[in-house]
């Protein structure tokens, strides 16, 4: 491998100011490499090369982007170097099998020799271990949802090569035995490749530019093994065809994604996503279930039965039925996982979900986003005094007051026992002390009704931070809103802070002014002390 095609050794000529011709990253001129050369494959015919010829460029392209598999790894060193490996050693079988059958005399009955048939099936078990080590490495300890989604789409996949490639070769009685059986055998392995490449793409792991040049190559090669089973079918496997594009891209997809730097991180593992099915997951899912409907209803439209109608029909109704119910109860659990039983705000959870979402929609329209966060103050003393049930009716209360003072747009969420957090989007600093302070004194206002005779005074310290000014990631403004509520509760409780702390951090009981940058609330606010009175609802 040439390394001033490389990242590593391009940037001679830059760095020394002289202006030198740069040639593109290696897997871009893979890529070039490999049109150029499906280019001539398509033009020696008009250009008078002999089939032989022909035939030999092919097995060049396939041949070849095992030779770059291998320097790739030698090059990159990958992890997964065993898989890379055994994808090079595929590609070898593969280019073996076009070698038997292009240059070796054949059973003038068959279309294929048999020993070709034999070095094209050996091309699938390495590959096969291939995406099963990826798989393994990308998603250690497994992933039921990815495999059961994939058996799935695989599963509806079979049906159709069952109804259009399978079935048909069972009854054709014009194709050699040594054909019908490669006929037959080649769509059972290609579902096993699809269900394992399904896997790959339905699970964890980095959607590096390798991976998708490894996708793209599955996908083109699976793609034309279905129009070789058609051709195969319904005549004779033509080469020179449109088909050959299919198979020769993959192959130079395959090359290019084991050149690229990302190949070496091809099998490591990534943080997890969110174990929710995206919407088009679903449809995919959708689409395959009614797969057997469909198979149905293209029976029916040949036979003219009437039964088969009827089952089609039957059976498509109880799957989108079933759908429907699965779906509400899945909407039913999800409204119950994001709201809080006792209070009926939003639950830590959703509060962290619309972070993610307004942080990233701030990030884009350079908008603002404020956080509150709201400790009721000595709580444990409501809970003492008057019992857990009481406690629960103030915390219930607290979070009715909280929300009636919130704008449309915000989120007030209960962030643990009697803390509380509000999430204001589209705000400026002194919008989001007002918005505290108006929350603190609407928590102060009166006390709250514990049971038909007692009355609990109740008070709130209230910490704030904003986006971008105070902090640029949710952690930070967490963490920041946090640090600001803990020196609103040190400077005496019943008030709001705004912002990071000065470097010379609050001594607890400091007061006010030894606190925060900014103090709404400030001493004015409330008692530095909490007086210990529970007094009788008026
Ligand atoms: P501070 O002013 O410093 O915040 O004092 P505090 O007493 O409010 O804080 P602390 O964290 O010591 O106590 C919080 C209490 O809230 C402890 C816990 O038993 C109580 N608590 C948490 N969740 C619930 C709940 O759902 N219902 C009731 N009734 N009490 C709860
Ligand atoms: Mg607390
Ligand atoms: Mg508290």
């Amino acid at each position: 491998m040439n390394r001033s095609l490389t990242t590593a050794g391009r940037p001679a000529a830059g760095r020394s100011g002289v202006r030198g011709r740069r040639l593109p990253p290696a897997w871009v001129c893979c890529l070039l490499a490999g049109a150029g050369l499906i280019a001539l494959y398509y033009a020696f015919p008009f250009l008078g090369a002999s089939d032989d010829v022909q035939s030999g460029l092919y097995c060049v392209i396939s041949g070849g982007s095992a030779v770059v598999i291998a320097a790739g790894i030698r090059w990159r060193r990958p992890r997964a170097r065993l898989a890379w490996w055994l994808l090079a050693a595929s590609q070898v079988m593969y280019t073996l099998g076009d070698l038997t059958y292009s240059f070796m005399p054949g059973d003038p009955g068959t279309s294929y020799p048999l020993l070709a048939n034999i070095f094209y099936l050996l091309q699938y078990p390495p590959l096969a271990l291939a995406l099963i080590l990826l798989i393994r490495r990308r998603t250690p300890g497994g992933d039921v949802p990815a495999m059961i989604d994939s058996f799935v789409i695989s599963i509806g996949a079979a049906l159709l090569y069952w109804m259009f490639l399978i079935g048909p070769v069972m009854v054709t009685s014009s194709l050699s035995p040594s054909d019908q059986f490669a006929t037959l055998a080649f769509p059972v392995v290609d579902l096993l490749v699809l269900a394992l490449s399904l896997r790959l793409v339905f699970g964890g792991g980095e959607r590096s530019r390798s991976y998708h040049l490894l996708i793209g190559f599955l996908s083109l090669v699976l793609v034309a093994d279905i129009g070789y089973g058609m051709q195969a079918l319904f005549g004779r496997y033509i080469p020179g065809t449109a088909l050959d594009l299919g198979w020769l891209s993959g192959y130079v997809l395959l090359g290019s994604a084991a050149l690229h730097p990302s190949m070496a991180r091809m099998g490591e593992q990534v943080p997890a996503r969110p174990a929710e099915a995206s919407r088009y997951r679903l449809v995919l899912l959708a689409s395959a279930t009614l797969m057997a409907p469909m198979v149905l209803l293209v029976r029916y439209l040949q036979d003219g039965n009437m039964e088969l109608l009827v089952l089609a029909a039957a059976s498509a109704s109880l799957f989108l039925l079933v759908m429907a119910r699965m779906s509400g109860l899945i909407a039913a659990q999800r409204r119950l996982a994001m709201t809080d039983a006792l209070t009926g705000l939003s639950t830590r959870r959703l509060l962290e979900e619309s972070m993610r979402g307004e942080i990233s929609r701030s990030g884009r329209h350079g908008t603002t986003l404020g956080l509150l966060l709201i400790d009721v103050d000595h709580f444990k003393r409501v809970n003492d005094t008057f019992g857990h049930p009481a406690g629960d009716a103030v915390l219930a209360e607290t979070a009715r007051r909280i929300r009636a003072v919130c704008r449309d747009g915000d989120l007030a969420a209960r962030f643990g026992g009697e803390e509380f957090a509000v999430l204001a989007p589209h705000t400026t600093q002194a919008g989001l002390a007002l918005l505290a302070e108006r929350i603190r004194a609407v928590v102060a206002a009166a006390p709250v009704a514990a049971d038909e005779s007692t009355g609990v005074p109740v008070t709130a310290s209230v910490g704030g931070a904003i986006m971008p000014l105070h902090a640029r990631t949710a952690d930070d403004l967490i963490r920041i809103a946090d640090e600001a509520l803990y020196a609103a509760k040190n400077a005496g409780r019943n008030r709001v802070l705004i912002g990071p702390l000065p470097q010379t951090s609050a001594e607890p009981g400091a007061g006010p002014a030894a606190g925060p940058v900014r103090a709404a609330g400030g001493p004015g606010h409330g008692p530095a002390e909490e007086p210990e009175r529970f007094r009788p609802v008026a």
